[in-house]
């Protein structure tokens, strides 16, 4: 049993003031297999004073010295890989080749692209006899989501210290251990006391005090919309800056001269990555009427094909859902695709033959649906794709952005002025043409209900800086 019922709170792993704990759940066996402390408003302030103690000599701290400290923290992280793989495999159910191919390498990617942003990052701008200067937000609370617990973490943390802001991370209750194997890394690599601080908890105990606490300047939330809506409100009461990454109902573009078996490939992929459970996830797959019956033959195949099972079997690729709240929303949803009248193409209701114990799912698909249904609408965050038809390029365009979201889109084609002329057209942050890579420089956020801000790289560490002009500096 893996137990860390400790805070880490100015540099000490301390005793929680709530003396309760949270059990954690192995989602592919639904035991319990962790426990982690259930912290509360006293551990939130105690974590808030640290930091905000810090907050000025962190802001001076030379760029340099940030910079150093990035550099030990990657090293750091690179020795604790087996560590983190095996613990993200644990507490998410993600299939262990993901845990590393994935999971891990993103979250070192963010403290990579951090340390190299900032080689360039002009945090002073002289205009005339003016200077202006960007500094350190202050003590910022972090709340984070479980779907990829080492990346959605670090690209915050990683932002932070480069800005040189102190900050106070919860981490999801449901995947708490990466966190704190984060902490273990930042602790050897010698970030100074009190800069990075670790309350565990749930939402309501320890989310909500730190996001009503006085002296937090600023939220940095990534989770479901819902939440980021509370948090927004609460923020607002004392006008703290917020950053928020919420869901996505992002579309996936098939035209018609695409190769259609790497299209297939490609747009199953893009639903089935992370057991879909992500919030970039391509889940609405667009075709023409014209290509429906070839793609869907071929996409049914490619979803039987799937490998669901035990996370850590290195040939699985797609592992339980992380807990049963979220098992049963997935197959709540796929009950309303069919009750709407959708098609199940693939999989359907209820577990995988062999796969009763764990919250695993059936990798669907769904046919003779149209944009307006609830399963085309709404996040499922399971490995369901709805599947739509498209009459020419202008009604792709128009299903395409008839949504609240606006995270991410696939385009996949040939004719690269069509592709083109369709990225400036999509509505959302991230437009990703023919799976090209998306490198740690690109920033990352949504438009409309998809979140407020940009992370990764250089545009992450934009979020936890203010602006201050100085009027004659130079006089
Ligand atoms: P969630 O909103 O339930 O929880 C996210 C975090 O907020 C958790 O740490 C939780 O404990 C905390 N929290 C819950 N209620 C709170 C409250 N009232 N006050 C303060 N904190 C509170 O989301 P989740 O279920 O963990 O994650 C899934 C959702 O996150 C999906 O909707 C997904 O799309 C979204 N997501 C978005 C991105 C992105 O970058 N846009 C990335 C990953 C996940």
């Amino acid at each position: 049993m893996l137990k860390k019922t400790k805070q880490y709170i100015n540099g000490a792993w301390v005793e929680s003031e709530s003396g309760e704990t949270i059990d954690v759940i192995n989602p592919a066996t639904e035991e319990v297999f962790g426990q982690v402390a259930k912290g509360n408003k006293a551990d939130v302030d105690k974590a808030v004073q640290a930091a905000k103690d810090v907050y000025v000599s962190f802001r001076h701290t030379p760029v340099e010295e940030r910079r150093a400290l990035l550099g030990r923290i990657v090293e750091g992280y690179k020795a604790r890989k087996q560590d983190l793989i095996e613990v993200m495999t644990l507490e998410l159910g993600s299939p262990v080749t993901k845990s590393d191919t994935v999971q891990y390498e993103r979250g070192l990617m963010h403290f990579e692209a951090a340390y190299e942003a900032l080689e360039t990052f002009e945090f002073e701008e002289r205009r005339g006899d003016n200077l202006i200067v960007k500094e350190a937000i202050g003590v910022a609370g972090l709340v984070t989501p479980w779907n990829f617990p080492t990346n959605q973490t670090s690209l915050k943390l990683a932002a932070a210290f480069a800005a040189g802001s102190p900050v106070v991370l919860k981490p999801s209750e449901l995947t708490p251990f990466a966190a704190v194997i984060l902490a273990e890394i930042f602790e050897e690599a010698g970030v100074p006391k009190g800069v990075f601080n670790l309350v565990n908890g749930d939402g309501e105990g320890v989310g909500t005090p730190l996001i009503q606490h006085p002296d937090v300047r600023m939220v940095s939330f990534t989770g479901s919309g819902p939440t980021g809506s509370k948090i927004m409100e609460q923020a607002s009461k004392d006008f703290k800056k917020v950053s928020l990454e919420l869901g996505g109902k992002s579309p996936f573009i098939i035209l018609d001269d695409a190769d259609l078996d790497e299209a297939v490939k490609a747009a199953v992929g893009a639903v089935v990555n992370n057991t879909g459970q992500a919030c970039s996830a391509g889940t609405r797959t667009l075709v023409s009427e014209h290509l429906k019956d070839a793609f869907l033959e071929k996409a049914a195949a490619e979803m039987a094909r799937v490998k669901v099972g035990d996370p850590q079997s290195p040939d699985t690729e797609v592992g339980p859902i992380v807990s049963e709240k979220q098992y049963l929303q997935v197959q709540d949803y796929i009950q309303k695709g069919i009750d709407e009248g959708a098609t199940v193409v693939a999989g359907g209701l209820g577990k995988p033959e062999g796969l009763e114990t764990g919250y695993f799912v059936k990798p669907t698909i769904f046919a003779d649906g149209d944009n307006q249904m609830t399963i085309a609408q709404e996040e499922i965050f399971g490995p369901v794709m709805s599947v739509i038809t498209y009459k020419d390029l202008d009604d792709a365009v128009r299903i395409a952005n008839d949504t609240k979201y606006g995270l991410a889109s696939y385009l996949f084609g040939k004719d690269q002025e069509t592709l083109r002329n369709l990225a400036g057209k999509i509505e959302a942050g991230l437009v990703v043409i023919n799976e090209a890579p998306r490198t740690r420089d690109l920033p990352f956020g949504g438009y409309k209900q998809s979140g407020i801000g940009r992370e990764w790289g250089d545009y992450g560490i934009q979020e936890f800086l203010e602006v201050k002009a100085i009027a004659g500096f130079y006089h």
